[in-house]
C-alpha cells in the first residue's frame, strides 16, 4: 500500500536560524529535494525530527508553522521557544544540518467566511496566528482581525515590530499588546493580563466575531470563561489549540 504522504519524514536542511527574543528562535527550513515541499494551511503544525549522526531519529516534537503558505516557496519557518533538551538541541542547529519534517497536521486554521476574528495569544502561542495573519495579508483579505497578545516584557514579545509594521499598513489589523511584568516608561500598549474590561474597550460589540486562542492551558481557560461571561457560545465560536 502507498505511504500516506503526510506521514513521510522528509529531509529538510537548515537554511538559517534567527533569534526573535532571548529565548525564541525561528528555524528556516528547506526541503533537500524541492519535490518534498509540504502543502499546508495557515495554522497547521508539523513534527520536527532531530536526527542522530547515523541518520536515525533522535526525537520529535510538534511545531506550528509560523510562516504563511503563500510566502513559503520552498521554505518552512518554525518559531520555537527554548524549554527542555529538545528545544536546546534544536537551537544549536547550523546551516546545512538536516532535520526531518512530517505533516502537516491539525484543523486549527482560519475560520471560513469573511467575519471578523478576535485572537488571544500568550507567548509562543503566537506562531499559528503569525501564519494566519501573514496569509490574510498575502491573499489580500481584509476581514477584521484583533490580536490580543500577552507576554511578560517587551523583550519577550516575539514578532512585535513585524505586527506593529503590519498595523500601520493594514487597516483591518489591530494588535493589542499587553505586558504582565515590566513595561517601559513609554509604552503605548496595555499592561496586565487580558481581561473582560480590556476586551470590551477594544471590541465593544462581539457580534459576528469568531474567537481563537493558543497558549498555556490556564490562559485558554481564562479566555473561554471571559467569553462565556459575555454570552459567547464558545462551543460554536471559540477555536483552541493547546501546545501540550
Ligand atoms: C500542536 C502543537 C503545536 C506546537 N507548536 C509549538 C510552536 O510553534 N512553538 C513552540 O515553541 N512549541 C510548540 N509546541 C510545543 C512543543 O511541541 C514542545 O512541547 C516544546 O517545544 C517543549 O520542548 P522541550 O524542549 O521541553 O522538549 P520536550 O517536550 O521535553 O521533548 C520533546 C521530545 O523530545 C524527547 N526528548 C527530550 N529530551 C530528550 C533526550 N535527552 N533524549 C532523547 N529524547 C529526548 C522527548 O521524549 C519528546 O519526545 C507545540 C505543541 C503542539 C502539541
Amino acid at each position: 500500500m502507498a505511504e500516506n504522504p503526510v506521514l513521510k519524514i522528509r529531509p529538510f536542511r537548515v537554511a538559517e536560524l534567527t533569534w526573535e527574543t532571548a529565548d525564541t528562535y525561528t528555524l528556516h527550513l528547506e526541503p533537500q529535494d524541492p519535490a518534498d515541499m509540504i502543502t499546508f494551511k495557515a495554522g497547521q503544525w508539523v513534527y520536527l525530527h532531530l536526527m542522530n549522526g547515523d541518520g536515525t531519529v533522535w526525537a520529535r516534537a510538534a511545531y506550528s508553522i509560523a510562516s504563511a503558505p503563500e510566502e513559503s516557496g520552498v521554505r518552512v519557518r518554525l518559531g520555537i521557544k527554548l524549554a527542555g533538551d529538545f528545544t536546546k538541541k534544536a537551537s544549536k542547529l547550523m546551516p546545512d544540518d538536516v532535520v526531518g519534517i512530517q505533516g502537516p497536521f491539525g484543523v486549527f486554521v482560519l475560520p471560513p467566511g469573511e467575519g471578523p476574528i478576535a485572537i488571544f495569544a500568550a507567548g509562543i502561542g503566537i506562531t499559528p496566528f503569525r501564519s494566519m495573519i501573514r496569509s490574510l495579508e498575502a491573499t489580500g483579505q481584509t476581514r477584521g482581525v484583533v490580536l490580543f497578545y500577552t507576554n511578560k516584557t517587551v523583550e519577550d514579545t516575539a514578532y512585535l515590530e513585524e505586527f506593529d509594521a503590519l498595523a500601520k499598513r493594514a487597516p483591518w489589523f489591530k494588535p493589542v499588546f499587553t505586558l504582565t511584568q515590566d513595561r517601559p516608561s513609554i509604552w503605548p500598549g496595555e499592561s496586565g493580563r487580558i481581561n473582560g474590561e480590556m476586551l470590551d474597550r477594544h471590541i465593544p460589540n462581539l457580534d459576528g466575531y469568531t474567537f481563537m486562542t493558543c497558549g498555556p492551558k490556564s490562559f485558554m481557560e481564562a479566555i473561554k470563561f471571559m467569553l462565556e461571561e459575555r454570552g459567547v457560545d464558545t462551543r460554536a465560536r471559540l477555536k483552541q489549540e493547546l501546545f501540550g
